[in-house]
């Protein structure tokens, strides 16, 4: 006997949805989250589309309670400060998923792990998982620690890998492999009193470019506060300092509509940086494990998609474990339908995101040669990617824009 039907490792938004629905489905599921929430966290803006994971998971009420930013759209500013018109989601779809927001995750993930109580998962913070418990080659539970430093081992017939970019499997077992293409740095920090556009624009993510490739975000939260990052080459970013505030600083004399908004605001707090940019892992799941969410895969932030595939990949992996618990097989092969949709959504977003980056590519240039693309195109910048064949959107992009290959790696295993 399992002490549990399900362990999450990770309490941020894939673990707190997939415990959640699990637990609404009548499972056991302990979920140990390394932190004490509320916590900070990166990933601010949301994607439309995030609407119906948070109805499923039963939330709606509790985001509007809350009372985060609204975003309506979403908005480019060249390095001389042009700004493209805003696009507005209720243009292209009459729904309540049309407005989303912007989020301090602080607040939104401790909103999902406390609902994942409230329905009956039970919740472990401040405790670290170490490692995983194995027979064979079958995961069979974790080793962990709590913040007092007392060791614990849970077992049960599935263990979902929510880590983040921790990503415990991977860097345990040295199967993380950096997409070629998108190896990025990002600087990020917060800005209070910041300018902000008028109206319905107010809560609108900037994108604004920079100079070889290179971007800023400029996402509008509560009380006055901005989040304001930089995405770029490493050779680009480093090549004159290695220090963050100083980088920052110069980057923000590249972007004439940046400098305008950030010039009235104050910087305070830290300056974060990343590596390892985008990723994946060699398998999405193993005998007794799925990876899901970050842990699984990270797909460079230029459209927001990190907490819709974290809240979507979540749904899906709950749904395939129930279904895995209830004909007693958590084997990886269980998990071959939820590895394959899973990386088709995520080489959709991809091939946008490589476009993006191509020197050769614009938006305004696609839609000129193909107008009726519009819809297809927006349809996956918000999240509409389940059930949906973009080879045409994929076709038309590859005239302006060198497009991947889907990654040949991502579905299941049997060896761990
Ligand atoms: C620079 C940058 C900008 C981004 N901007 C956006 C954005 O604007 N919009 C967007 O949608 N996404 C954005 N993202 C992506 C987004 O942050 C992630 O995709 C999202 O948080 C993934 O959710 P998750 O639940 O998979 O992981 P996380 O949210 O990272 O949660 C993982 C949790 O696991 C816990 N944990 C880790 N290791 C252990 C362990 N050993 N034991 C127990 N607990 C553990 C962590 O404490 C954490 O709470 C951005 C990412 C980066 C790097």
């Amino acid at each position: 006997m399992s002490d549990y039907d399900a362990i999450i490792i990770g309490g941020g938004p894939s673990g707190s949805t997939a415990s959640t629905l699990l637990a609404d489905q009548g499972h056991r599921v302990l979920l140990i989250e390394k932190e004490t929430f509320p916590r900070y966290h990166v990933g601010e803006s949301l994607m439309p589309f995030c609407w119906f994971s948070l109805a499923r998971l039963g939330v709606i009420d509790r985001m509007n309670e809350i009372g985060f930013t609204r975003k309506h759209s979403v908005q480019f500013a060249t390095t001389d400060g042009r700004i493209s018109a805003p696009f507005y989601f209720f243009q292209h779809f009459d729904h309540p998923a049309a407005t989303t927001w912007q989020v301090e995750r602080k607040d939104f993930d401790l909103m999902l792990l406390e609902n994942a109580r409230a329905k009956g998962v039970e919740v472990r913070e401040n405790t670290t998982a170490l490692d995983f418990l194995k027979d064979g080659d079958r995961i069979t539970g974790v080793r962990a620690r709590t913040g007092d430093g007392e060791p614990f081992e849970a077992t049960a017939p599935i263990t979902l890998d929510c880590t983040g970019r921790d990503a415990l499997f991977q860097r345990k077992h040295g199967t993380r492999k950096r997409d070629p293409m998108l190896n990025k740095v990002s600087i990020w920090t917060l800005f209070q009193d910041a300018k902000r556009d008028p109206g319905l624009d107010e809560g609108a993510t900037t994108i604004a470019y920079l100079p070889e490739g290179g971007w800023f975000w400029n996402i509008p939260l509560r009380n006055g506060i901005v989040s304001s990052g930089i995405v770029a080459e490493r050779d680009y970013l480093y090549r004159e300092s290695r220090d963050p505030a100083e980088i920052f600083a110069r980057e923000i004399e590249n972007n004439s509509w940046v400098k305008e908004h950030l010039a009235q605001g104050q910087q305070f707090g830290e300056y974060w940086v990343t590596g390892e940019y985008s990723y994946r892992a060699e398998h999405c799941a193993t005998d007794g494990l799925v990876l899901v969410g970050d842990a699984f895969a990270f797909l460079d932030p230029v459209f927001s998609s990190g907490v819709f595939l974290a809240l979507k990949s979540g749904e899906m992996a709950a749904d395939a474990v129930n279904a895995a618990l209830r004909n007693g097989d958590t084997s990886a092969a269980s998990f071959a339908s939820y590895g394959e949709d899973l990386c088709g959504h995520i080489e959709t977003m991809r091939k946008v995101v490589y476009a993006f980056y191509d020197p050769g590519f614009s938006f305004a240039d696609l839609i000129r040669k193909y107008p009726d693309l519009r819809a297809r195109l927006t349809d996956v910048l918000i999240g509409n990617v389940e059930g949906q064949d973009y080879t045409d959107l994929a076709k038309a992009m590859s005239d302006f824009a060198q497009l991947p290959e889907p990654l040949d790696y991502g579905r299941v295993s049997a060896i761990v």
